[in-house]
């Protein structure tokens, strides 16, 4: 067994490889078992990922039986570490931490109420949709709730809410919560990602004030803090000038992600996108020329065989005139279809592309992306808030 601590965090690790990570608070993070990797959210989910040759990436989500074995198997774990540790064994340490603090540490992921903390998540978070992938440690800021458009046919993480911007006294409370739901945990997070689905859909002299009471509440404990992120939709967003993304990067907004899905205008009007094309290409370049870096997303396997050679070569043609750089990323997202979404029912003909179809897609995007542009597959499937 060896035992990591720093500032941030405690990993347990065992000569199998099998490895467990806490937050600061003694919260569990993730278990790494038996070839699984399995996430905790913060809302007690946990999702289990497994990934293989060709792309392929296996997710379930744990059952409350398997829930309470991977509970009890990391209390068996941690009171291992706890007799180690008073035995001295190998150890290491960041931050000026001493093989004392690995005791403090160990019992109070021992002690740690599940519990509890799920309650405090649900006082503090409605349900978090999706991040981006380089978000998912991010600590979400609920400045709206849902998503202005909420039209799209493939998309269903927001049916049924209505779209909403948080009164100042919801915000300041929502913040409140999310201090006291994070505790020491927020040692570990570096950035703040604006939810829901759109936050500059809220124009900027409304959007200004939740940052700076966002960032007051919460950056100074985290480590590193990078700033702000968010959600755009062009066709939505309040925010369209290089002068307004000019001034949210001045209060901190770092980067935005947009939902381009293709570059392929037909396809993009059947998936009922807001906004076109150009719409979405001419908001990343005034985003970019405003100071801040751009994901564009987009959405592997959707228009299925018809537009499946359409939706790669109008995407890479939409990506190259994007104008991206080095700091800016293409997720590849593949498509989930929901059965009973609009999508579904209205392209049963073209039927599913079969995984190594999305997999061919997917490489021939990547390869055929401007030099520099950094690409990563966003794979949407057992997401949950961890
Ligand atoms: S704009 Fe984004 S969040 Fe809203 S419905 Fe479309 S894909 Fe979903």
């Amino acid at each position: 067994m060896f035992i990591q601590i720093s500032p941030e965090r405690l990993i347990v690790q065992l000569e199998s490889g099998s490895g467990y990570t806490y937050d600061k608070s003694g919260r569990l993070l993730n278990v790494r078992e038996n070839g699984w990797f399995v996430v905790r959210g913060l809302d007690g989910r946990m999702a289990a990922h497994q990934w293989g040759s060709g792309g392929r990436h296996d997710v379930k989500i744990l059952s409350e039986q398997e829930k309470t074995g991977v509970h009890r198997r990391t209390k068996e774990i941690l009171r291992a570490a706890e007799s180690a540790a008073s035995n001295g064994l190998a150890f290491f340490s960041e931050g000026g931490l001493q093989k004392a603090d690995i005791s403090r540490w160990v019992n109070q992921a021992l002690l740690y109420d599940f519990s509890r903390d799920e309650e405090l998540f649900r006082r503090a978070y409605k349900p978090v949709g999706i991040l981006p992938p380089d978000q998912y440690s991010a600590v979400v800021v609920q400045a709206t709730e849902g998503c202005a458009w909420n039209r799209c046919s493939f998309c269903s993480f927001y049916r049924g809410e209505h779209f909403r911007v948080k009164t100042q006294a919801e915000f300041l409370a929502h913040l409140r919560a999310i201090r006291e739901f994070f505790g020491d945990g927020l040692s570990f997070r570096n950035s703040i990602f604006l939810g829901e689905a759109n936050a500059p859909a809220v124009p900027a002299e409304e959007l200004i004030p939740l940052m700076e009471k966002a960032e007051s509440a919460l950056a100074s404990s985290m480590k590193d803090f990078r700033g702000f992120y968010s959600f755009a939709e062009a066709g939505q967003a309040s925010c369209r000038s290089r002068e307004e993304f000019r001034r949210l990067a001045g209060a901190g907004l770092r980067g935005v992600y947009y939902g381009l899905e293709t570059g392929n205008s037909e396809l993009r009007e059947f998936l009922r996108k807001p906004g076109t094309v150009e719409d979405v290409l001419s908001s990343v370049r005034e985003a970019k020329a405003g100071g801040l870096s751009v994901g564009i997303i987009l959405l592997l396997g959707a228009g299925g065989r018809d537009y499946f050679d359409r939706h790669a070569a109008d995407s890479i043609l939409a990506v190259h005139r994007a104008g991206l750089s080095g700091e800016d990323m293409v997720f590849l997202s593949p498509l989930e279809i929901e059965p009973e979404s609009p999508y579904a029912q209205a392209a049963e003909k073209w039927g599913e592309l079969p995984p190594h179809d999305v997999h061919r897609q997917s490489m021939a995007i990547r390869s055929a992306l401007p030099p520099g542009v950094r690409s990563s597959i966003y794979d949407i499937r057992g997401f949950i808030y961890a």
